[in-house]
């Protein structure tokens, strides 16, 4: 049997932009801990992950070779609780970027005060090449060589990137064969048929929706069709804010996916976008508008803008060009730390990241919860209990921002920090 070694790949900046991933987080934490007063000891602990796990996941493929890929796993912070956060395979996956999502998963469990910590994995392959069951023995692979950090009181997996339900299934069988017993709370973003939650698919775009509604009261903009909203990024996240806002009764002026966008000034049909993507895989060609390119999108003429595709998508080079009032993020990371302070200076309310998609962890914290008792709630229920949270947190955040004069963004990061940290000093150091 022949045996591949696929190399490690070097660090990389590039993936979460031109910034390195880390460092553009920690650009943000430093300044939320400075304002926070946080004593030089804890800033030490905060900006550590706690645990980085390195696994070498040699693969079966189809052709009878073995390949060995390389898995990450890092816990960043479990002070307030079970790490939790999701696990991509792809091929920009280094260590550098998994820790800082890890740190982010950390701060997005804190800001709606879930009693998580937060984790990041990921795996070094390109899924696009490799068949099912090649997907099958890598993820089986991968979940028992970082098996003694997971559990449901330990490190709770999720979807990320180029992994989905089908995953989520294998990791729990996996772990439940080593257990010699079913435990389903030890991944969530299962199927529904095997644990998973009713709502926890639109649970990101239902978030974005409920905190850019709570961003137009706060402003005193209006909620009906006068509010044009550019939505980019057309898959679970930006399909069903578009969908969710148009309902609220807002105008959805432009969607876009990787293939470009397309623009109505009186407003697109968002069920008929979503019909013609479930057939068409794109939507290229959807004939309810005018095509736009993603960089056009992202500068129209509009009220509300949704970047839900990719990181890094407005930078301190397009920043100056937005007319939006409202940026509701329901990507990670789509705006540079370079980019804050302009979207600032032109009063733009930036609901960040950590905020505007943590719906999608809140409804994971739900299914994790009705696993463990072995209840379930209907969907109305979900749903019900993900407003307050939102609600409430928008709230909170809005209300730092407001006592100490700085961005949503930093106040999101001052609320979660500030949480942490306050559990870290009740527990006291373990020496
Ligand atoms: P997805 O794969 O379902 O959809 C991604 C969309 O982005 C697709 O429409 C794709 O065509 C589009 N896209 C890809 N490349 C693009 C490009 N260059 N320009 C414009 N559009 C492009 O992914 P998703 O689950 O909707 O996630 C989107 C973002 O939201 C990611 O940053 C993800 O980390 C974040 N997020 C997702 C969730 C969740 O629950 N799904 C939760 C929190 C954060």
């Amino acid at each position: 049997m022949a045996v591949v070694n696929v190399p490690i790949r070097p660090e990389r900046d590039t993936h979460l932009g031109g910034e390195n991933p880390f460092e553009s987080m920690m650009a943000r934490f430093d300044i939320a801990a400075q304002k926070l007063n946080l004593e030089p000891g804890l800033y030490g602990v905060l900006r550590h992950p706690e645990k980085q796990i390195i696994v070498a996941c040699p693969v079966l493929r189809d052709s009878g070779q073995v390949e060995v890929f390389t898995g990450y796993r890092v816990l960043y912070n479990t002070a307030r609780g079970p790490a939790k956060g999701g696990i991509r395979y792809d091929m920009g996956v280094t260590l550098d970027e998994v820790k800082a999502l890890a740190a982010w998963m950390t701060w997005k469990c804190a800001v709606v005060n879930l009693p998580f910590g937060g984790a990041k994995g990921g795996i070094l392959c390109d899924p696009s090449t490799m068949s099912m069951i090649e997907l099958e023995r890598l993820t089986r692979r991968y979940t028992s060589g970082i098996i003694d950090t997971l559990g449901p009181d330990s490190d709770v997996p999720a979807p990320d990137v180029n992994t989905n339900e089908r995953m989520m299934a294998w990791i729990m069988d996996t772990y439940s064969m080593h257990k010699r017993h079913t435990v389903t709370a030890v991944v969530t973003g299962k199927p529904v048929a095997m644990g998973g939650s009713l709502g926890r698919r639109e649970a990101t775009g239902r978030g974005c929706m409920i905190v850019t509604r709570q961003a137009l009261r706060q402003l005193n903009l209006p909620i009906d069709k006068s509010t044009r909203v550019a939505v980019q990024g057309f898959g679970n996240v930006g399909s069903i804010s578009a969908k969710l806002m148009s309902d609220l009764g807002l105008r959805i002026v432009a969607v876009s996916d990787k293939d470009g966008g397309v623009y109505a000034k009186n407003g697109l049909d968002v069920d008929a976008a979503i019909a013609y993507v479930a057939k068409n895989k794109t939507l290229k060609g959807f004939p309810g508008g005018d095509r736009i390119t993603n960089s056009e999108l992202l500068t129209l003429d509009c009220d509300v803008l949704v970047p839900a595709a990719l990181e890094n998508v407005i930078t301190d080079e397009n920043a100056g060009d937005i007319k939006a009032k409202v940026i509701c993020e329901g990507a990670n990371g789509p705006t540079s730390a370079t980019a804050d302070q302009i979207l600032q200076d032109k009063g733009i309310l930036v609901i960040p990241d950590i905020l505007a998609n943590a719906g999608g962890v809140t409804v994971s914290y739900f299914e994790w919860v009705q696993d463990r008792g072995g209840y379930f709630w209907d969907e109305e229920t979900v749903n019900t209990r993900l407003e307050r949270i939102m609600v409430e947190s928008f709230a909170e955040v809005a209300g730092m921002a407001a006592r100490h004069g700085v961005s949503m963004r930093i106040a999101a990061y001052m609320v979660a920090i500030d949480r942490v940290a306050q559990v870290h000093r009740l527990r006291g150091m373990y020496a």
